[in-house]
């Protein structure tokens, strides 16, 4: 008699739906007017003349040769993301979102983002966007002292960045702020000054990342002299105590919100949705019946468009199936960064699979005291989401379990 087996998660396993994840789109618009420093994103300078039309043929192609991967599915949320967006023209943003509805079925009320840099953004544009359909605004204003402004070799000063924010709250209700800190010449005190101006602009959302070398950037080759390490420390704490106080939910590891405007469009990444991502260098994650797939577009702004006016697909430079023994630790990396986590079936309705791949991490990770110890939600306790990479390597131990 043949031994019984223990049904235990197994590497040939696959992921299987009934209902597959809500899904995002991206459209990556590349060009800046210069590149800053410390950027590590698919940004190119921007040439005299941007050939939208080309670009928008380009993006229409790639998105209709994705459409076979998405039949019937509704997009939930729209982002233009960069680069810098802003540099296009609201005809080229309208002629995108028009091609956009004409092919998916738009969610009612779904979130259209598009980012805007200050100095790349001419007075009256953003009325334009919102006309065209965008309905939030993300401003990459980074600092609000003109010295910390030159030092990150940014093109805007802190009075351009205050005129954004006006032009971007008079257009459209949703505004976000991108905030750095543990920049070069920067202090405690006037980090949490341009914290203040941020919160006082009346934004309903920021986003506040520290400085980080990149790998590749000039500020890797040539590194700036940066705040002392407690500096940076103190920092964070004292952005997270001051954002809090004055009434903004800290939701996610960077992100502040007020009355519960998330963004919607991350809050799907975090929660591990599907996401389409057309343009250059554009990452999606598509899930099928029984497999997820990655893929990956090519980097080049110039190649890129080529590829898809040749119209045989090849601006699709990697595609490839994730493995399932990979799923759980790629599903912690996103919902562990959200405070308050996500219910328990979303690993299996978003990654596919059984509560047996995670579920002995998960005790794990308890009597650590890094994770909650509930049955309906995947969250991470205070100390685990101060030592989140800790927290989220352990589920990287478990992919064979
Ligand atoms: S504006 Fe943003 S995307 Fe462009 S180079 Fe600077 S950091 Fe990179």
């Amino acid at each position: 008699m043949k031994p019984i087996q223990l049904l235990s998660p197994k590497s040939s396993q696959r992921p299987n739906f009934s209902i597959l994840p809500p899904l995002g789109l991206y459209i990556h618009l590349p060009w800046c007017v210069r590149r800053c420093p410390y950027c590590d994103f698919n940004a190119h300078v921007a040439p005299e003349v941007i050939p939208e039309d080309d670009f928008f043929r380009a993006l229409q192609i790639d998105l209709e040769q994705a459409l076979p991967d998405i039949w019937g599915r509704s997009i939930i949320s729209v982002f233009f993301g960069g680069g810098t967006p802003s540099l296009m023209s609201a005809a080229f943003i309208d002629r995108v979102i028009s091609m956009v509805r004409a092919y998916l079925p738009l969610a009612q009320g779904a979130e259209i983002t598009l980012e805007a840099n200050p100095g790349a953004s001419e007075a009256g544009r953003f009325a334009d966007y919102a006309q065209a359909g965008v309905n939030r605004l993300s401003i990459g204003v980074q600092s609000f002292n003109d010295d910390v402004l030159q030092k990150i070799g940014r093109i805007h000063d802190a009075h351009q960045a205050q005129q954004a924010i006006y032009a971007a709250l008079a257009a459209v209700d949703r505004v976000n702020i991108d905030l750095m800190y543990a920049l070069p010449g920067q202090s405690v005190e006037d980090c949490l000054k341009g914290v203040h101006r941020a919160i006082d602009s009346g934004a309903t959302h920021l986003s506040i990342y520290q400085l980080m070398l990149e790998p590749n950037t000039v500020f890797a080759k040539y590194p700036p002299e940066l705040p002392r390490e407690e500096d940076s420390a103190a920092m964070h704490d004292q952005i997270i105590d001051t954002v809090t106080d004055i009434g903004f939910e800290h939701y996610e590891v960077s992100a502040f919100a007020k009355h519960k405007h998330y963004g919607a469009h991350n809050m799907n990444y975090w929660s591990f949705g599907d996401y389409l991502g057309i343009g250059p260098g554009a990452h999606s994650k598509i899930s099928f019946p029984h497999s997820i797939t990655r893929m990956a577009r090519t980097r080049n702004p110039q190649v890129w468009m080529q590829q898809a006016l040749q119209g045989q697909g090849k601006q699709v430079s990697e595609r490839y199936e994730v493995k399932a023994t990979e799923l759980p630790f790629e599903f912690m990396l996103n919902v562990l960064r959200l405070k308050d986590g996500v219910p328990y079936e979303y690993f299996t309705a978003r990654a596919g699979l059984g509560g047996q791949w995670i579920s002995k991490a998960i005790q794990q990770a308890v009597d650590k005291g890094l994770m909650e110890d509930r049955f309906d939600r995947i969250c991470a306790t205070e100390l685990g989401w101060r030592f989140l990479t800790d927290l989220q390597t352990l589920f990287l131990s478990t992919q064979e379990s």
